[in-house]
């Protein structure tokens, strides 16, 4: 699984001090966000729009000239990992475009599900797309808004009204920075500051190498800009009321662990997640070991929990990128050999408790069973820090359809039997809540109980995981 991407936007408190070297430092801090592109845009006081996009990681797209040329005291910058759109550089962001008096530039993070007939609406009125994401559908509806209204605010309002999905979003309009959460609070997004900055990033762990001041979590439908050199908050009208729906996949799994989102640190959660997994699967065993990297805090969560020793009996190689789709067992060994390698004189002869913070297609995990027990363990009992995935993400998230979803068709039993472990334990949905602190009520957990936050258009599929991973290769032949 892939989240979508990253984002920072940072306003500078004095106009002679340049922005693009610390949104640099920013989205290096997120690259585990989106490893496809990386952009920045800047508004200069000279020339006004300037910005560079590129494919790769953030150190293949920007190099010391290049982030000195980005010169501005505003901008925005993004990393992406494709979840809609082809994975080429037209679809790398920030987008921008040509206002009557300058210039747009936006950089998302999320997915809006209502994109195609947007799209089609904006077609219609004569606008010409580069990509086929729904990123630039949002850069083109205020664009198209600004035509009427001169109020950003009501602009942006006006958009938000059109978009049913999740966006956190900076907008830099000129040398103007707005930043917006969607109003059900989907995905992260934070404010901070430090002495000659405003800075905003999807992440905390941003601001942490900026050495900025977390300040606090944009409130849903938040929509905040830097006019005079303050930070002036506005709650769009039209989100007054909504439900919340923060996106329970960021504490499990994708956020950073020395991440703080929504006010709850995204380590502490994953221990209590490995101390609540000891709770529901108290396992009698000799070593307690995390699939690296993810699941490392609620390994040694479980480890506290159950007095269990805490080691390391995979060693991830840390060099490995996108494997190939491996159409045979023996194919997808090797591929997950490639990933993490087994200590075999840690395992030989131990009754291990692997955690593992999901299982998705199972692929991976039946591999892992078969790689630990030709290393030599007695005993494999697989404790998963998520409950069964039954149904596909339509809010930025790469992850498969119903039909490629391993709980989604088979018993937790089968499944069992299948992965050839001794024990295969998810932990509860209640557990879950209850490690993340957060009100069921106000988090998405479409993808565990169907239960999704908005309407789903009729015409929406989730990209099948074959389908994404070819899309991925056939743009790579191209470049
Ligand atoms: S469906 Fe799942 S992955 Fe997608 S936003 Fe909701 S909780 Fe997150």
């Amino acid at each position: 699984m892939k989240d979508k991407c990253g984002i920072v936007g940072i306003h500078s408190k004095d106009s002679s001090k340049d922005v693009s070297h610390l949104i640099y430092y920013g989205l290096y801090a997120l690259q585990h966000r989106g490893q496809e592109s990386a952009g920045i845009a800047t508004h200069n006081i000279n020339f006004g729009l300037n910005y560079h996009c590129g494919m790769g990681l953030v150190t293949d797209v920007f190099n010391n000239a290049l982030i000195k040329s980005l010169a501005g005291n505003v901008g925005i910058g993004h990393v992406r990992y494709s979840t809609t759109g082809a994975s080429k550089l037209e679809s790398s962001q920030p987008f921008f475009t040509d206002l009557n008096d300058g210039f747009i530039a936006i950089a998302h993070n999320g997915d809006i599900v209502n994109s195609g007939a947007l799209r089609d609406e904006l077609s219609k009125k004569g606008y010409e797309f580069k990509s086929d994401t729904d990123s630039e559908v949002v850069c083109y509806l205020i664009k198209e808004e600004h035509k009427e209204e001169t109020d950003i605010l009501k602009i942006i309002d006006n958009v938000s009204q059109k978009l049913i999905g999740s966006y956190s979003l900076v907008i830099l309009i000129n040398d103007e920075l707005y930043v917006l959460r969607d109003p059900m609070a989907m995905k992260p997004l934070v404010l901070g500051e430090t002495e000659d900055f405003y800075v905003v990033a999807s992440e905390s762990v941003a601001f942490d190498v900026m050495n900025a001041e977390l300040i606090r979590d944009f409130k849903p439908g938040e929509l905040i800009y830097f006019k005079d050199n303050k930070i002036n908050s506005y709650i769009l009208p039209s989100a007054k009321g909504s439900k919340l729906a923060h996106c329970m996949f960021e504490y499990v799994y994708f956020a950073r662990p020395d991440s703080v989102i929504d006010e709850k640190s995204v380590y502490n959660t994953r221990l209590k997640i490995g101390e609540a997994l000891y709770e529901e699967f108290p396992i009698d065993a000799d070593l307690v070991l995390p699939v690296p990297d993810s699941s490392i805090p609620a390994a040694i969560g479980y480890a506290r929990a159950s007095g269990i020793p805490y080691g390391e009996g995979l060693i991830k190689n840390r060099y490995v990128g996108r494997t190939f789709i491996m159409p045979t067992q023996a194919e997808r060994e090797i591929a997950v050999r490639l990933k993490v390698n087994p200590l075999r004189h840690e395992l030989k002869g131990k009754r291990v408790v692997v955690i593992d913070d999901s299982i998705v297609r199972g692929t991976t995990s039946e591999s892992l069973v078969k790689i630990l027990k030709a290393a030599g363990a007695k005993e494999v009992h697989m404790l998963i820090g998520c409950p069964p995935v039954m149904a596909p993400c339509f809010y930025g998230v790469a992850m498969a359809t119903k039909e490629e979803l391993i709980a989604a068709n088979m018993s937790i039993e089968d499944i069992r039997q299948k992965l050839g472990a001794e024990t295969l334990g998810y932990i509860s949905i209640e557990s879950l809540v209850k490690a993340i602190g957060i009100d069921e009520s106000k988090l998405c957990l479409g993808c565990l109980n169907e239960d999704y936050p908005t309407e789903i258009p009729d015409d929406l599929e989730a990209e099948s995981y074959y389908d994404y991973y070819n899309r991925l290769s056939d743009s790579e032949d191209e470049e």
